[in-house]
């Protein structure tokens, strides 16, 4: 009956309580071959994908009728219907069309950082190992269907509710779902139905971390039927938090609301007080009301924050495409500060394509010697290949860890049938890989019937366990003469940059009373002989740790490795200055945290660490005031991950754990992309700056206007429609284009920033308030001209007085508009001069170019069209008054152009 419960579309009871024979018939798969695909497929159909529902995330409808429930926006209204009430049916019209541009302006700024954010979450999409149609296999976990036979190991994230077929030394964290803190224990042994969740020993959920050891298990429930489904029902779509940039910039922008609001009163007040008796009545009332609400509108700098969530996106997506996926937001924006890099070695600076360069075991006079008798040699492959975890296949070679692969690479290439002796010798038990170790054993059952431990992992550690040596084909005291030998040899190795590894045996182990842990299996050893392995570096790995040098960035390399390795492999790399120092792990343990502080900037080369060591590396650092990116795979890295500043895990050969601890995940592995991410992080940056100092330029140049007018007493210079015109034509595009900036030339010649770096550092508020005063001035002076000087007439304009402000005031909206057109080329940089590029400066960013040639288009448009006469209250302006216009407007430019002649010149000037 059973049979046909997955058949029939029913999920399995209690599989805890089930043998495993009848549960894999109840399941209808099978251990070795797992699923075929075609059955997959029906699962799929039939049980759904395997993931948890999230809440509906907000309907792109909401978000876009979100933009208009602003306080801005409810003015801008009130503006709109004062208009229609005093008959200017013109300006309420074009006020509510600029209202709507401005909400889907809004709008789509969001969906696109909303669509990247998509993008990366996808990139990040948690796998699983499966067994399908007789081959491993890598799916998304949501691929998962019943019946799915999967391998799981340290640092995994349990992908589906399953019921383990077997276990080796198993312990997972079901904290998320328990809240027990500690590991459990996992065995493949059945239980009693009644078994309460905690104590499902034999079942792995959703949900939860594997911490330790390996397994095999099938499953038994997906989706919203798992034992997190039925507790969670609903996962909440993840909100985005915001990145402490965006906290600030919030916070400033309303203040500076405030301020502007001020302003917006007094402009109201002057207004209408300077016209006298005339003041208070409808039509001035009304629109100065208008004038001042504009302004409000025009100057606030309320899209500020959404502008930077844009760039920041934007910013995550140049990443992307460099190969660092970011987790959290706010990495973007550290990442431009980060001055201390620690990083793995091994398939991170080098390829983590390992081969054996060397092995040998030793001779009764104590040399070391590549042809030892053939037993021994014998002997030394065998442990080689039996404890060892990769996979082999004629066509790929070995398949798992690239240390382990290459031996078994070795073992064939010296004639060893890899397949058959593992048949022949059947693993019993084991004890797996921890980088806290440094050593693995196995246990097996020989062909004769004797049982035999295997152990291999760093020399010392194996030396320090063997009491025996394999010497000449025989089992002899290890002396410690031999021990001192063996070791200097390892020295030796290690200094060509091999990582060294050593192996040993015992023998006569009781099969009934198999070594319950580790350190049981691992005593009394025989040691057989060692083997060197090389793994080349990364080619680009060396000119990446040149640049992160030129940008005052320390890189230090951690690494299980043993020190000479590791200085080897830091030499090659460039990595170490002369007296710079290699301390191990060991030698850090003696060390109080004020003295590793202390020691901290001269150490490049941390060797022979755990990973608990990389938390105490971090701290060293940070006490130091320093930004720190650190990278990690395994599982126990995690703590670390979460404690740097940027904690970076590797994408290939990261576990599931270290990358949900990650801010910032490497889609190939390699150094170089660390460092392309930092680069792009400071572009990020320098544009946030670049646009905050534009939009608040601007808004600086149109309060003074205003304001200056109002109170010298000239007629009224903008009104409404103008000030929002500008606000959505000169000022929005170029801003947003200006996110789009490319790195500057010397971007990673630069120091990194302080974390504590204020956004206005290197007087940038004096800057942005000389350059609006500049702009401001230029054009009131104009528009003092414009309305006292003869101007050109055709003669069809009775009411000549009224012409002659009309022409001011569009000499003067053109100016102002232009001015801040020309502006924004300016500072592309704050160093280099526009024309430095020559015309390659027009496409190296073409969008900005094309919001300054639509910009100035606009703006001639709205000039010289007459039908757009009447609507923002224009006239055409003489050939002679526009090139007056475009000079003048052209002022600022040229200010801050000046402005880097003069600092050059002065940081040029010998002291
Ligand atoms: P890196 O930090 O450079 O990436 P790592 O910290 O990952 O390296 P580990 O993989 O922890 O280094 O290796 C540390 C030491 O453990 C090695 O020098 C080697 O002696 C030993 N070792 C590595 N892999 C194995 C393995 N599969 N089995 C046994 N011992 C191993």
């Amino acid at each position: 009956m059973t049979e046909s419960l997955v058949a029939q579309g029913k999920w399995v009871e209690s599989p805890w309580a089930m043998q495993r024979g009848p549960l894999l018939e109840a399941l209808e798969t099978n251990e070795e071959q797992g699923l075929a695909v075609q059955e997959v497929e029906r699962r799929q159909k039939e049980f759904g994908l395997n993931r948890l529902k999230e809440k509906k995330a907000v309907s792109p409808w909401v978000r876009f009728f979100s933009q208009f429930a602003d306080v801005m926006i409810g003015l801008l209204a009130a503006a709109a219907g004062i208009s229609a009430l005093i008959g200017e049916w013109h300006d309420s019209l074009l006020i509510g069309l600029i209202v709507v541009a401005n909400g889907v302006i809004g709008f789509l700024q969001e969906q696109k950082a909303e669509q990247a954010l998509e993008a990366l979450k996808a990139m990040t999409k948690p796998k699983a190992k499966v067994w399908r149609g007789g081959s491993l296999t890598e799916v998304t976990a949501e691929q998962l269907v019943p019946g799915d036979v999967i391998e799981i190991s340290a640092g995994n994230a349990v992908p589906a509710d399953a019921r383990l077929l077997q276990a080796a030394d198993l312990q997972a964290d079901e904290s998320p779902l328990t809240g027990e803190s500690m590991p459990v224990e996992k065995t493949a042994k059945t239980l009693a139905a009644d078994t309460p969740l905690p104590e499902r020993t034999t079942m792995l959920h959703l949900g939860t971390n594997v911490t330790q050891g390996r397994g095999q298990a099938v499953v038994t429930r997906t989706g919203m039927e798992t034992e997190l489904g039925n507790i969670a029902t609903m996962l909440e779509s993840t909100e985005r938090m915001t990145t402490p940039l965006e906290a600030r910039l919030s916070k400033m922008s309303k203040q500076l609301s405030v301020v502007v609001l001020a302003v917006c009163i007094v402009v109201f007040i002057a207004g209408v007080w300077r016209a006298g008796d005339a003041g208070l009545s409808r039509k001035v009332l009304s629109e100065m009301f208008l004038v001042a609400v504009s302004l409000a509108v025009a100057a606030i700098p309320e899209g500020l924050p959404a502008v930077i969530s844009v760039a920041l996106a934007l910013g995550s997506q140049h990443m992307a495409r460099r190969k660092a996926i970011i987790r959290h937001l706010a990495a973007v924006e550290t990442l431009g500060s980060v001055n201390v890099i620690c990083t793995d070695k091994t398939g991170t600076l080098t390829q983590n394509k390992m081969a054996v360069a060397h092995l040998e075991t030793s001779n009764a006079e104590g040399h070391a010697q590549e042809t030892s008798p053939q037993k021994t040699l014998e002997l030394l492959l065998r442990s080689g290949v039996l404890c060892n975890d990769a996979q082999w296949s004629d066509e790929a070679g070995g398949v798992g860890s690239a240390t382990e692969a290459a031996l078994l690479q070795e073992a064939r290439d010296r004639k060893v049938d890899v397949v058959e002796l593992r048949r022949s010798w059947p693993r019993l038990k084991e004890f797996p890989f921890a980088s806290d170790r440094k050593r693995m054993s196995t246990v097996h059952r020989s062909p004769d019937g004797g049982c035999w431990v295997f152990v291999k992992g760093s020399l010392e550690s194996i030396l320090a366990r063997s009491t025996h040596i394999q010497l000449d084909g025989e089992r002899q005291p290890l002396s410690g003469q031999a021990s001192q030998e063996i070791e200097s040899r390892l020295a030796e190795m290690a200094e060509r940059g091999q990582r060294i590894l050593g192996l040993a045996y015992r023998n006569g182990v009781d099969e009934n009373a198999l070594p319950k842990n580790d350190a049981d299996a691992e005593q009394d050893l025989t040691y057989l002989g060692l083997v060197g392995i090389v793994d080349p570096v990364r080619p680009e790995a060396a000119e990446a740790i040149r640049r992160c040098r030129s940008a005052g960035i320390r890189v230090v390399m951690i690494t299980g490795d043993h020190p000479g390795t590791a200085r080897a492999v830091a030499q090659e790399l460039k990595l170490m200055d002369p007296d710079d120092e290699v301390l191990t792990g060991p030698e850090m343990e003696k060390l109080s945290p004020a003295e590793l502080a202390e020691r901290a900037p001269r150490v490049s080369v941390y060797a022979r660490v755990t990973p608990a060591h990389k938390l105490q590396i971090i701290r060293a650092h940070t006490s130091h005031g320093s930004v720190v990116a650190m990278t990690g795979d395994g599982v126990n890295d995690a703590p670390a991950l979460k404690q740097a500043d940027i904690g970076v895990a590797m994408g290939i050969t990261g576990t599931d754990v270290s990358k949900e601890a990650a801010k910032m995940v490497l889609a190939d592995d390699n150094f170089a992309s660390i460092v392309a991410a930092v680069e792009e992080g400071r572009v990020v940056y320098e544009n946030i700056r670049k646009f905050v100092r534009y939009l608040l330029t601007t808004n600086t140049a149109e309060i003074l206007v205003l304001l200056i007018a109002i109170l010298i007493d000239l007629p009224l210079p903008l009104l409404p429609v103008h000030l929002l015109w500008i606000n959505l034509v000169t000022d929005g595009l170029p801003a947003l284009a200006l996110g789009f900036e490319p790195a500057e030339p010397g971007t990673m010649q630069r120091t990194p920033r302080r974390r504590d770096e204020s956004l206005f550092a290197g007087g940038l508020v004096r800057d942005i308030l000389l350059s609006g005063t500049v702009m401001a001035v230029g054009c009131l002076v104009l528009y003092y001209f414009g309305l006292h000087h003869k101007i050109f007439d055709d003669g069809t304009h009775p009411d000549m007085a009224a012409y002659q402000e009309s022409y001011a005031r569009t000499m003067l909206f053109f100016t102002l508009s232009a001015a801040q057109l020309f502006y924004v080329l300016a500072i592309r940089s704050s160093e280099r001069f526009f024309f430095s590029d020559g015309l390659r400066a027009l496409w190296s960013n073409y969008r900005l170019t094309g919001a300054f040639l639509i910009g100035l288009a606009a703006q001639l448009s709205v000039t010289y069209v007459p039908f757009l006469h009447n609507i923002f209250h224009t006239t055409s302006l003489s050939a002679l008054d526009l090139c007056w216009s475009l000079l003048v407007a052209s002022l600022a430019f040229w200010f801050v152009e000046l402005h880097k002649l003069v600092r050059r010149l002065s940081s040029h000037r010998p002291a």
